[in-house]
Formats: C-alpha cells, structure tokens, sequence
C-alpha cells in the first residue's frame, strides 16, 4: 500500500512532521510516498484569503514541488473549488494510487477540523499529526484541566511544558528514490497580486530567523514599536503559510540562548513571548470553535450598538482619516500586504473605538489584504483590540492617534514614506492635526489634497466608551 502525504499550511520539507511520517511509512511498507496539494478557490474566497497570500503560496508551492522532486517525491496539484469537493476527488485519488495511509498536519480553524472529521469518518485512512505548534492546542491546561483565558500564566505554563521537552527540530527526508525531473511551474487560477516584494522559499526564511537572532533580537523589546525600523523579523508570512514552522524558530532561540524558557533577562524574552501569543491564539480557537465563526468571545459584545458608517469604513481602508499615522498604516497595508504591529493596534483601536465600526469589519478588510493572514491571529489581534476578545485590551482605553504619533514616529519618517501629502508640514501639524476641533470640517480636502481629521478625538473617545460599556460586567 502506498503513503500520500498532504500539504497545507506547511509547505516546508524541513521540520515537518506529517512528511517524515509518510516517508517513514512508505519506507516501512516497502512502498511509494506522493505528496499532493489541493488549490480551493471557492474556500479561499470564503475565508477571504488575500489575492497577495494566494500569490506567495503559489510561488512556495512550485518551490515546494521542486524540493520534493529533488527527494524523489511527486507533488500532484489538484484544483477543486472547495473542501466538500475535497473529500470526493481525494477517495477517488487513493483509490486510484492504491493508497493505505494519508498523513497530514492538524489545522486549528473550524472548516478544516470539520473537513478533516468527514475525511475520518467517511473511512479515509487519515493521520493527523499535531505539527502547527511548539505544544498542541490542549496539552497547555489550568489548574482545572481547561483552557486559560488570560495570556500571561498561559505563558507561564506554556515554557514549563516546553522546559521538560526537547525542543528538536525534525531532518529533511533522506530521498525516496532518485530525484525527478523538474516539475513544470505549476499555476493556481484564482485572483492573485504579486508578492514579489517578498522573497519566497524555505531558505530565505531560515536567513531572515538568523539573522535577525544574530543581530536584532536583543533590541526588539524597544525596536519593535517604532514602525520607521525594521525592528522585528517579518516572519509572519513565512509562519502563515508554514514555510517556517514555530518550533524552528524557538529552536534556533534555544540554541542561541539555552535559558531563554527560564531566565526572564534573556535578551530573547520578548521575541519568545510574541510566538507564544501566537500558541496561545490557535490553542484559544481549538478550545473555542465559536471564534471561528465571528462570534464575539466575550458575549457582552453581542449588545455593542456599532455606528457601522459605510464612508468612513472607506476613508479608514483607504487611507484617507486625515490622522496621518492610521493613513500611512493602511497604506502600507495596500500596498505591501503587511502592517506593523504597533500600528495593526492603532488602525484597530481607531475602527472600532474612534469611528465604533465591528471589529469584524476590519477583521475581514485585513484578512482581504494581508499576506500573513492568519485566522488565529487576526481573530485575536481584532478582538483585543475591540476589547471584546479573550484577555482584550479594556474597552476604555482608546489609543489616542496623535500620542501614538509623536510617540512611536516621532521624526515622522513613517508617515513621509506613505502620507506624502503632508511631507512639507510641520512636525506639530503632522502630530497633531490642526483642524482637528473643526467640526464643519471633518474629512474635507486640504490644499494638499489630504482631508481633515473625519472625526474628533476627544468627543469619539468618550462616545466609544459610552457604547462599549456594553462590555462592563455585572
Ligand atoms: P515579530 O514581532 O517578529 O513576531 C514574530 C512572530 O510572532 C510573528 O511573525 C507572528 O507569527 C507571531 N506574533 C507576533 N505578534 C503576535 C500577536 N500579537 N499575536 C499572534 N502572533 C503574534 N499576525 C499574523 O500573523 N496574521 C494576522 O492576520 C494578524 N492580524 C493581526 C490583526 C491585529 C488587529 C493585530 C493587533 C495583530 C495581528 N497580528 C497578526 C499579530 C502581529 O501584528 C503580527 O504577527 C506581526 O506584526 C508580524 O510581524 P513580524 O513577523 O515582524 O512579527
């Protein structure tokens, strides 16, 4: 009986479990190894995956089908719309490869945990292998066997579990058979953007993690909020996608600074806490399939009275505020498909408080632009920061746009790189907008052709926290 392994959001043959596992198999059974991949349009345009991280998946999949080719491995790639259509064409591709055992990794979404049920159910000789992070969803518990719902003694328990385990990342496969011939380019036909400002393949990722551990790491806990720097790795497509694995990156942590689980002056501390955010996300949305499915987590949230103004959701997504911080963020967002997260923070807190638009909103807007789109994590950054999320962010604080600029951008070379308008005015006038208290003004054109603030801040932080005490308790 031959193997078959299935890519999804891994598509790395270094530190990838499944794969070793169906080599392991075929190996053992004397047998072939396939690996496919399933292209699913329809599903894709339904989670909103972004036309630029369609892109980069592209492009990671036809290095991927080489990678494998070079191990003697075949990587068929099959297009169906979805994955109901999955299960059809995947029972009559085993049928036809005379294949015994399909090996995968396990996904924390909702529609991936259903398709993979069915899969099971329906008989399908299925293996999951929990590969998405350093410690599985549920392995991490409270003291009362269930998930935390506050960050920090997650993060607690989450390195004293990691401290009693080796951290080792899995070899590439040795190869199958003799190397194949290179495979034709292969092309999903669906809507993409170029991702060309970003260099794909597993090796670009595995520089940028060393080189920003040899030179940058023990600086981010100051770098990282200055959006101006590079400050912090840029990983985030790479880990989206799975062309680099979490655990890879805490084991060249590890390796460069072995106390780092337990020594709170680690220069990499900070750095190390960002990807267990990240484990602490996905294992929220296993312990909580409803976060999957836009639902508020905090069920206080369900009586949130949301503005929801159609023109300013438009003049946000555009870039067009007048608040040149929040304009320069979301036109970096559109124009590279990634956004700092400092200002992830302030366009979010600016959405949902300033102009009191759903988080879901700006949820799906990000997911429709960014290429690190992350369901996990773009669910949680939302909720936090509308304050309706699991450990969110209070909802009476509200970011105030104008200290966050003179605080994290103070030469406001951000700004100039994107809000270009306003590049001849004043560092007073950039930081704090002048016409702010006009209100006949609101989100008219400036000679620049830049508009005035679309809403006040003092008067829009004390309407939000009137709506959102919606969220206070008891
Ligand atoms: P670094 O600072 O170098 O961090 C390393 C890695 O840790 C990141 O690549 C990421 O995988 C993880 N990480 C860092 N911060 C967080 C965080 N707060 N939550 C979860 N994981 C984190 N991240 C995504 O990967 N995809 C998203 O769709 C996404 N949407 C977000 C939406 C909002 C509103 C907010 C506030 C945050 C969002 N984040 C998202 C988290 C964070 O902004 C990005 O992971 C980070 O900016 C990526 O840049 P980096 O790779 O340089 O991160």
């Amino acid at each position: 009986m031959n193997s078959l392994m299935w890519f999804r959001q891994d598509l790395r043959v270094a530190d990838n479990p499944a794969l070793v596992a169906a080599c392991d198999f075929a190996i053992g059974n004397n047998s072939h190894l396939r690996a496919v991949y399933f292209v699913t349009p329809s599903q894709w345009a339904q989670h909103d995956v972004a036309p630029i991280q369609i892109d980069f998946m592209q492009r990671h999949v036809n290095l991927l089908a080489q990678a494998l080719a070079a191990l003697g491995i075949q990587l068929d790639v099959v297009h169906v719309q979805d994955f109901a259509e999955v299960q059809e064409v995947l029972t009559t591709y085993i049928e036809k490869h005379q294949i015994g055992a399909v090996f995968a990794g396990n996904e924390p979404e909702i529609n991936e945990r259903r398709r993979d049920s069915a899969l099971i159910d329906s008989g399908l000789p299925l293996t999951l292998i929990d590969q998405d992070c350093v410690l599985a969803p549920e392995t991490v518990k409270n003291l009362a066997g269930g998930m935390y719902k506050v960050f920090t003694p997650f993060a607690k328990k989450w390195k004293s579990i990691a401290n009693q385990r080796a951290i080792i990342t899995k070899r590439v496969p040795a190869p199958m058979a003799t190397a194949l011939p290179s495979p034709d380019d292969i092309v999903f036909h669906c809507d993409k953007v170029s991702s060309d400002l970003w260099p794909a393949g597993e090796g670009v990722a595995k520089r940028i993690l060393d080189q920003f551990l040899a030179s940058q790491v023990a600086d981010y806990h100051v770098d990282r909020d200055i959006p101006a720097l590079e400050g912090t790795s840029r990983l985030s497509p790479y880990l989206a996608i799975g062309v680099i694995s979490s655990r890879q990156c805490v084991a060249a942590i590890l390796a460069r600074y072995p106390e780092a689980l337990v020594d709170d002056a680690c220069p990499a501390k900070t750095w190390l806490n960002e990807l267990i955010w990240r484990e602490f996300y996905r294992h929220l949305l296993v312990a909580f399939p409803r976060l999957s499915m836009g639902c508020n987590f905090n069920e206080l949230g369900d009586g949130i009275a949301w503005r929801n103004n159609a023109d300013e959701f438009n003049a946000w997504c555009d870039g067009q505020t007048g608040y040149p911080l929040v304009d320069a963020a979301m036109r970096q967002l559109n124009q590279t498909g990634w956004m700092h997260n400092r200002l992830r923070m302030v366009v979010a807190s600016f959405l949902t408080k300033h102009l009191l638009i759903d988080w879901r909103w700006g949820e799906r807007y990000f997911r429709q632009k960014l290429i690190d789109g992350d369901l996990a994590a773009n669910n949680g950054g939302w909720q936090w920061s509308a304050g309706t999320g699991c450990d969110a962010q209070p909802y009476f604080r509200v970011f105030n746009p104008m200290t966050q600029s003179s605080k994290f951008d103070p030469d406001a070379s951000f700004i100039k790189r994107y809000v270009t308008e306003v590049s001849g005015w004043s560092l007073a006038d950039i930081h704090l907008p002048k016409t702010v208290n006009v209100n006949d003004l609101f989100g008219q054109r400036l000679d620049e052709g830049y508009p005035q603030p679309i809403v006040e801040h003092k008067m829009a932080r004390l309407r939000a926290i009137e709506v959102l005490s919606a969220l206070k308790r008891g």
